[in-house]
């Protein structure tokens, strides 16, 4: 049994006083006693608050992660950052390839593969974003898409790898829209996913998470996650304010 795994996305979103608010309600909401959760609990913050967030919440229920990494292991590429500077400030998970990376970067399926890789070299855990565009979608295309992205991936890393990552199927024409995809349309996706990562490792297979990301909320997570390979949520919008990240929280239970 995969225990379910919440993850909060704030994008660009936040300053010091936002997010000291945001932490503090999240850990308060958690430490009430009805706040007890049997989810694996992160957030993914802008790089200039990590530090901020390595302060508030050592120690407790909820890691800690980046939105993106460079590919490159250090030196002369002004702007990026490394995965061992992500490292350096105990961050669990990165985010590589979300389609706001994909649609706006030109990160390719190629790079994301290496970001992926960069970040499973400074032993922390990448969350593979993988998802068909609306257009993608109504041409019948979603599982070659997320098949293509999922093995760009897959190609680079060994069994021990595969096994490491966390894969977050994200419907493109679902994030930040209020369209959210049914638990069927999304169950079915990620048995594909899971069938994929199978014929590559049937022990990884088991074992890695497939989160669902795309206007999850308070009122569709339960659905969501009650689907047999549903193993939780990567949150965007509703991650920016404590009581709605709680709520997904309570539901991953
Ligand atoms: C996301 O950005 O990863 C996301 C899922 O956003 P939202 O929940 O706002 O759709």
């Amino acid at each position: 049994m995969r225990r379910k795994l919440v993850v909060g996305n704030w994008k660009m979103n936040g300053s010091r006083a936002v997010n000291g608010a945001l932490l503090s309600g999240i850990t308060a909401g958690l430490d009430d006693a009805t706040g007890a959760t049997g989810a694996t609990l992160a957030v993914c913050v802008p790089a200039p608050y990590l530090a901020q967030c390595q302060a508030a919440l050592s120690g407790g229920p909820v890691g800690w992660g980046a939105q993106d990494v460079s590919a490159h292991a250090g030196g002369a590429y002004t702007g990026e950052v490394a995965a061992a500077m992500l490292a350096d400030f105990a961050c669990a998970y990165v985010i590589v390839g979300h389609s706001e990376r994909r649609a706006y970067h030109a990160e390719s399926n190629e790079l994301v593969a290496q970001k992926a890789v960069a970040v499973l070299a400074a032993g922390m855990t990448p969350i593979v974003c993988v998802g068909e565009t609306l257009a993608e979608r109504e041409a019948g295309q979603t599982f070659a898409v997320v098949a293509a992205q999922l093995d760009a991936v897959l190609a680079r890393l060994d069994d021990t790898d595969v096994a490491r990552l966390v894969l977050a199927y994200e419907p493109v024409w679902a994030i930040g829209t209020g369209k959210t995809a049914t638990p069927a349309m999304a169950q079915e996706v990620h048995a594909r996913l899971r069938e994929q990562l199978r014929q590559n490792n049937a022990a990884a297979a088991a074992t890695v998470h497939i989160l669902y990301g795309g206007s999850m909320k308070a009122d569709n997570a339960k659905q969501l996650m009650a689907e047999q390979d549903i193993d939780g949520g990567l949150i965007g919008g509703a991650a920016l304010t404590a009581a709605d990240f709680l709520a997904i929280v309570h539901a991953a239970n």
